[in-house]
Order: C-alpha cells, then sequence, then structure tokens
C-alpha cells in the first residue's frame, strides 16, 4: 500500500496530514498527488467523501510553497459551485497548511465585498471561490487572474447542472495558458467532456470507484409505502418519518433528511419541530447567514436532524452522520449515491433509509440499476399501529380495484410535469431566486387536495367520471361529492352532506397552510 512519505508532499504537510489522522492516502490521492507535483494537469473522476479535497489540496500546498503572494494576484485558485463546498475547501486548505504560511481568501455570496477586497489587496497564495462571486470581483476590477499558476475546478458535474460552465468557461480565459489544472468531477457528462478536451493538456487521468459500490459501511433500506389515500400522502409520509426516526432510537444520533422539493424541505422541518423534534431547513432559497448558521450547529452536534435539498447538502462534509433519510426517492439516480455519501463516511458505520410511495418506484429501480444491487426492503413501522388505513376500514376498502387505478393514473401525471420543472428550479437554486411560480402553483394545488377535497371532486366530476357517464348525470356536476373518494357513484352520495358544510380542519393543515 502506497504511503504519505512516498508521494512527493512538502514535510510540512505531511505533518499536517499525519496531525489529521490519516495513515494511508485514499486511491484518488495515491493517484492524482504524484502527477499534480509533476506539474501536470489531473483529470479526478471522482465523489465527495473519497477524500478528493486533499488530492488537490496537498500538492497545491507543496507546489506554492516556494515563491510569495502578490497583491491582487493569486496564485491559485480553486472553483466550487456552492458557498458550503467553497468554505468547506477552505477549511481543508487550513488544515492542511496549518504548517505553513500560505494565505488564502474565500470569495462567496452573504459576505462583504469590503473584507473580501483587503485580503486580496494583500495577497493572497490561494483563492477560493464560487463562479459567480469570483467573476463580481474580476467586474468591479479588484482582481487579477493573471498570476494564476494552478487553478482547481472542484465538483465540476455540479457546476454544470447549476448552469455555470460558460463562468467556468470564461474563468479558463482569463488565467494564463501555461497554468496547471486539476479538474474533478463524479461522472463525464458530454458537456464536461468538451471544457476538459478545451481546457486540459494531456491530462492524468484517475477514476476511482463509485462510492456507493464501494461504501460497504452504509447500511440501505428501502420502506416502501402506500398512502391510505393520496390526498392524506404528504401528512402520512411525515407520520412514518418520525415513527422510522423513532424506531431507530438512540442509534440515530443525528441525520440529513432529503426532500426532492426546496417548499418539501421548509415543510418537512416545520412539521418535526411541532412534533417536538431538533429540525431546521437548509436549502438554496435561504439566506447565506442562516445556511451557515444551520450548517454550523450540525456540524458541531447541536442540531440533530438537517431537512435539505439536495442542492444545498451535495458535496458537504460532515464527518459524522449517523442517519440519511430520504423522504423522497430522488428522481435522479446520481443524487442517491451523493445522498447516502454523507453519512458511512471515513469508515464509520451509517444508516440510509428511503420512503418510497408506488409513483417513485421507477426511480427507486432507476438507482438499484445504478448501483447495481437490489436494496433491502423494509417494513413499515406504521403497519397496524398509527397507520389509519386499518381504522377506516370499510371506507378504505371499499375503495375496491376501481379506486388505486385512478388515483395512480393521476399521480403519475401530475408529478412528473412537477418534478421536471422541480429539476430545472434547484439545478439554478444557488444562483438566482426560485422561478417555479408554476411549480408552486402545483404545490399550492396539492395543498388544495388537503384541505379542500369537495373543491377537488367538484373538479374531477366536471372532468372525469360524471362525463364519461355522457349526458346522463349532468344535472349533478357541480354537486359536491364529499367523503368517500371518487370511486362512488355520485348519486349514492349526494344526500350525505350539504354542498356547504366545511370540512373539518386539522392541525397538520394548519401547519401546511402556514408554510
Ligand atoms: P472529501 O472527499 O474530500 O470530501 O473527503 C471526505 C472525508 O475523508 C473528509 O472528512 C476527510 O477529512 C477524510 N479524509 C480525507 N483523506 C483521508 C485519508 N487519507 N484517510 C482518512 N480520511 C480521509
Amino acid at each position: 500500500m502506497t504511503t504519505f512519505a512516498e508521494l512527493g508532499l512538502d514535510p510540512k504537510v505531511l505533518s499536517a496530514v499525519s496531525d489529521a489522522g490519516y495513515t494511508a492516502p485514499t486511491p484518488i490521492q495515491a493517484g492524482a498527488i504524484p502527477p499534480a507535483l509533476e506539474g501536470r494537469d489531473v483529470l479526478g473522476i471522482a465523489q465527495t467523501g473519497t477524500g478528493k479535497t486533499a488530492s488537490f489540496v496537498l500538492p497545491m500546498i507543496t507546489l506554492l510553497g516556494r515563491g510569495r503572494a502578490r497583491a491582487r494576484m493569486p496564485r491559485s485558485l480553486v472553483l466550487a459551485p456552492t458557498r458550503e463546498l467553497a468554505a468547506q475547501v477552505a477549511e481543508n486548505f487550513d488544515t492542511y497548511a496549518k504548517k505553513t504560511k500560505l494565505s488564502k481568501a474565500l470569495l462567496i455570496g452573504g459576505v462583504s465585498f469590503k473584507e473580501q477586497d483587503a485580503l486580496i489587496d494583500k495577497g493572497v497564495d490561494v483563492l477560493i471561490a464560487t463562479p459567480g462571486r469570483l467573476l463580481d470581483h474580476f467586474e468591479r476590477g479588484k482582481l487579477l487572474l493573471t498570476g494564476v499558476q494552478i487553478m482547481v475546478v472542484d465538483e465540476a458535474d455540479r457546476m454544470l447542472d447549476m448552469g455555470f460552465i460558460p463562468d467556468i468557461e470564461r474563468i479558463f480565459q482569463l488565467t494564463p495558458f501555461t497554468r496547471q489544472t486539476l479538474f474533478f468531477s463524479a461522472t463525464m457528462a458530454p458537456e464536461i467532456e468538451r471544457v476538459t478536451n478545451t481546457f486540459l493538456s494531456a491530462p492524468a487521468k484517475i477514476e476511482v470507484a463509485r462510492r456507493a459500490s464501494a461504501a460497504e459501511s452504509i447500511e440501505q433500506a428501502v420502506i416502501c409505502y402506500t398512502a391510505s389515500r393520496k390526498d392524506r400522502q404528504a401528512k402520512e409520509k411525515r407520520e412514518l418519518l418520525r415513527a422510522l426516526i423513532d424506531r431507530e432510537g438512540e442509534g440515530c444520533k443525528n441525520a440529513i433528511i432529503f426532500c426532492n422539493r426546496k417548499t418539501e424541505v421548509d415543510i418537512v422541518a416545520k412539521s418535526l419541530k411541532t412534533h417536538g423534534y431538533d429540525a431546521a431547513p437548509i436549502h438554496g432559497d435561504l439566506d447565506q447567514s442562516q445556511r451557515t448558521r444551520t450548517l454550523e450547529s450540525f456540524r458541531e452536534g447541536k442540531l440533530r436532524f438537517l431537512i435539505a435539498s439536495d442542492v444545498a447538502a451535495r458535496g458537504l462534509d460532515v464527518p459524522a452522520v449517523s442517519h440519511v433519510f430520504n423522504y423522497d426517492v430522488p428522481s435522479h439516480a446520481e443524487d442517491y449515491v451523493h445522498r447516502i455519501g454523507r453519512t458511512g463516511r471515513a469508515g464509520r458505520e451509517g444508516k440510509a433509509l428511503t420512503i418510497c410511495v408506488p409513483h417513485d418506484e421507477k426511480w427507486l429501480t432507476a438507482i438499484e440499476d445504478l448501483v447495481e444491487k437490489q436494496i433491502p426492503r423494509v417494513d413499515s413501522p406504521l403497519k397496524g399501529g398509527s397507520d389509519d388505513r386499518g381504522k377506516r376500514g370499510r371506507h378504505a376498502d371499499e375503495a375496491g380495484a376501481s379506486a388505486p387505478e385512478r388515483t395512480e393514473e393521476r399521480s403519475s401525471a401530475r408529478p412528473q410535469r412537477g418534478d421536471r420543472r422541480e429539476r430545472n428550479s434547484d439545478r439554478g437554486a444557488e444562483r438566482q431566486p426560485d422561478r417555479t411560480a408554476d411549480r408552486h402553483g402545483e404545490d399550492r394545488n396539492s395543498h388544495t387536495h388537503e384541505r379542500s377535497d369537495s373543491h377537488d371532486r367538484n373538479r374531477q366530476g366536471r372532468s372525469g367520471a360524471n362525463n364519461r357517464r355522457g349526458g346522463r348525470d349532468r344535472g349533478y356536476r357541480d354537486e359536491p361529492v364529499v367523503g368517500m373518494g371518487d370511486h362512488m357513484p355520485a348519486f349514492l352520495l349526494r344526500s350525505f352532506k350539504p354542498k356547504s358544510e366545511p370540512e373539518p380542519v386539522t392541525e397538520d393543515q394548519v401547519e401546511e397552510s402556514a408554510e
């Protein structure tokens, strides 16, 4: 096995690595450090959790050991897609460069320009930045990139997802042609390939195994769950989540709970808090100081549950996360790998539990294809317990064969449209405010669903079952069909409840409407 000492790193770096407690380099470190130290370009295909940050920070510190920083002309540049990732790289730099005199500046949004300008004016060896903020500084004339000898692009596939590739290309063009480039991406999409072909010169290519196949330390399980009624799914899922957390008991020291939508992140966090769980949300629409505070307290063990979107949490290095809960199955299989990679880090034990409703089964299949194994199914803790399907008895059972069919039809049509929009919006979430008015419309619809069944049934009455019966029922079309679901012939239900009688408002609906 290779040792750190064999890699050719500066003794001060080796000493800092040993202080950090690392005994041997990880595969990406063993593969990337030697060519980087030779001054070659490196293309690292590796995900977060593999030790890739040290694989570029350690050689960078060694190479910069000689020479001095000049005012406004950083000697090296690290680009990361999100503020949190940039801050994480900066922390890594502090750890490994603590025995050197090298300086750094972190350029991220949400921090005052003044402070950052002062550092740049003094001269820094390493500039760590998000692409947008770096270009802002450049355009204000405060920064020269012509002194950059080493440029790192971290999480390039994430940059692509977030629409940063044009910015990256521009930054490449602002740095000297002779620079050394260290480029990292978890996957090689065609667009990433094009960028590397354009800006890297005969790179040493190091590819390390997918974390999902490598991380044996993560215990994975899926809880398949069918709601008692489509319009109760959201409420019951939150109940299921609480039951899962409770079932894990003391073993669940802390957890990241992933949701597919930012609105859901807020709802789940709020709901958990209401039920007495120590939870806080993190997603791209929250302001930076709040995100930083939340993340800090989670890292320090003061916050037990972090409810997160993919964009906010991807690449975060929180060393001791006991559990990951996927409140939603991610619609992109690769996100699953990233999500569960938040736990079981650096050889620790971890557990990843995924809730899967019928609509999400196709995504689960895609994940199992990607990780090349079947994820074990475990029972829902709600079975026979607080799952109120049993209690409604006749009501639920009478739905018979035809009702689930129709429910399925609706559930697969609506979320798919929304999901595509969510995908697009989430991709740009770190850069711009949520532009998904449409999606909110969709979310609102699903809440309306929970609040007012009669309204919903009116809608179905106009477009669905009643119309299919031809002209016979036309007279009932605007009558409310209340309380029994749309499988019931409307005439049986007409006398049950007068149109004007309101549905009782539950505690949960109040909670949601506050969202
Ligand atoms: P990264 O992929 O850079 O996010 O690193 C994932 C985690 O692995 C971080 O918590 C690092 O501190 C840790 N790590 C990095 N290199 C090593 C190593 N050689 N041995 C053990 N842990 C490491």
